[in-house]
């Protein structure tokens, strides 16, 4: 595939025959013989005294450019030959040798003037193949787009290998609108994508809404000939860099999961453990009163001596469940001052990944006003990342375009802060939110059931209140309530 060209428009007359000389060598040499011809009319009609023969360099220029070495020398030879035979019959010197030393010299300037062009072309030719190459090679899309008239001035193959189609069949306009270049061209900062610039280059990463591919978009205005504005746009696809980076946080994600559930096996094991002793001691216990009930003579002494031993292993039991309880309640919460607005957004962030893979758009309707708390700053955005990560998986099943979560925050008549995570899921019916906030109880194969009893045992340990409503349309909102100011 040829890199794209747009079709020129009107150039000074030099350079348009310069191309219409490289364009058409055949022509262009056509035209150099019939110049050679006229030149040694005009010469031999006034009788060599105006010296015309420094003219026959036009015609040699334009088959050297057009042609190359050789044709540039044939047309030297042929200029030669012309003035040869007919300036040799008739020369005014005193001596052939002056004539032919005229003939010589006239022949090496010629000669060097040849080698001089050829190479020059060459020279600029190499430089231009090498220049394109790099371009063409290149795996990133570059354009070069006339910003004042929207024409596109040059394109690489690349280019059209990511639009499917010739780059002529779009404007620049068009282009722009896809990449979302209209924007980085102004040098602004639209909120869902990430943009940065330089004095020089702006750079932002977009979505391609035709091949839902992620691309990295530089643009760098450049000077142009006729003070035109011209900008080079660089698009480069970091679709696969997204993926690797998705995948290492899914990667982390289950690390995570893992280690809390390698965490929960081994209290569970060790409770089960110890809470097993006492209960067969109850049992056994249990045995032998109902053996000595069963008996002719109760012993009533030996009775009692069981049953209270029974007892004493019962309250072993419960001392061992409260000690683990007590355990995993250590973590006294540290609260400090923040704004719940703040922490709203830095959950929003944390998930980043997790909402561009699950195609979720995120709307924030907060308080313009910071909302201030003094609350645990880590368990609330445990508690936050929560709802926002079941609202995520409760749209799994939604048709990607409705894929909309919503969060916000609002300061109620008492002062309370309000915060609300509302999704287009599935939504909860009956039957599962009368156990929605029970521990280990999930819907989910890779669920363990903790998010919500977390959140309540958060939210009630701060003085709020946490409940979920169902959507008018589809989903479901979770809210929750936190003092504004908590000592
Ligand atoms: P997990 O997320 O590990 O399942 P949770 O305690 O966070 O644990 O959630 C318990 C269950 O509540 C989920 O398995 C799901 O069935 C239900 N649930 C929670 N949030 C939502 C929601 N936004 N929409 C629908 N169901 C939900």
């Amino acid at each position: 595939m040829k890199p794209w060209t747009a079709p020129q428009q009107a150039q000074p007359w030099v350079s348009a025959l310069t191309r219409w000389a490289t364009n058409s060598p055949v022509a262009a040499t056509g035209l150099a013989l019939v110049l050679v011809a006229l030149v040694a009319t005009l010469d031999h009609a006034t009788g060599y005294e105006l010296r015309f023969a420094m003219l026959y360099l036009i015609p040699i220029a334009l088959a050297t450019w057009a042609g190359g070495l050789r044709a540039g020398v044939a047309i030297v030879v042929l200029s030669s030959f012309f003035w040869l035979v007919s300036f040799g019959s008739s020369h005014p010197y005193s001596g052939d040798f002056f004539f032919y030393w005229e003939g010589v010299v006239m022949v090496v300037v010629y000669i060097a003037f040849v080698l001089l062009l050829a190479r020059l072309r060459v020279a600029l030719t190499r430089a231009d193949e090498r220049f394109v190459r790099v371009l063409e090679e290149l795996h990133a899309a570059v354009y070069v787009a006339d910003q004042d008239s929207g024409r596109i001035l040059y394109a690489n193959r690349s280019l059209a290998r990511m639009i499917d189609a010739e780059p002529g069949a779009l404007s620049a306009d068009e282009l722009g609108k896809r990449f979302g270049l209209g924007e980085a061209n102004a040098g602004s900062t639209p909120g869902e994508d990430k943009e940065s610039s330089t004095a020089q280059i702006v750079a932002r990463e977009v979505r391609d809404p035709i091949s839902g591919r992620w691309y990295l978009v530089q643009v760098v205005p450049i000077p142009w000939k006729s003070s035109r504005r011209v900008s080079v746009q660089v698009i480069t696809d970091i679709s696969e860099k997204k993926r690797a980076k998705a995948l290492k946080q899914q990667h982390q994600d289950m690390l995570h999961q893992t280690a809390r559930l390698a965490a929960l096996a081994e209290i569970a094991s060790s409770l089960a453990h110890e809470v097993n002793q006492p209960l067969m001691a109850i049992a056994s216990y249990n045995d032998a009163c109902l053996r000595m009930l069963a008996a002719p003579g109760i012993e009533k002494k030996e009775l009692v001596t069981a049953l209270k031993r029974s007892r004493e292993q019962a309250l072993r039991a419960g001392k061992i469940i409260s000690r683990v309880r007590d355990f995993i309640r250590s973590r006294r919460p540290s609260p400090t001052h923040f704004d719940i607005n703040a922490l709203i957004r830095e959950s929003l962030e944390l998930l980043e990944t997790q909402l561009e893979d699950n195609a979720v758009t995120a709307e924030l309707s907060l308080s313009e006003a910071p909302l201030m708390t003094h609350a645990d700053r880590t368990l609330l955005l445990q508690v936050i990342v929560n709802l926002l990560q079941n609202a995520i998986d409760a749209m799994e099943e939604t048709e990607p375009s409705c894929r909309q979560l919503e969060v916000s925050s609002t300061e109620a008549a008492d002062g309370a802060i309000v915060v609300s995570v509302s999704d287009q899921g599935v939504g909860i019916p009956e039957e599962i939110a009368v156990r929605l906030y029970t521990p280990l109880f999930t819907t989910k194969s890779h669920g363990l059931g903790l998010g919500l009893s977390i959140c309540r045992s958060v939210v009630e340990a701060h003085g709020g209140r946490i409940w979920h409503s169902a959507d008018p349309v589809s989903g479901c909102t979770f809210h929750f309530t936190l003092p504004p100011e908590i000592d």
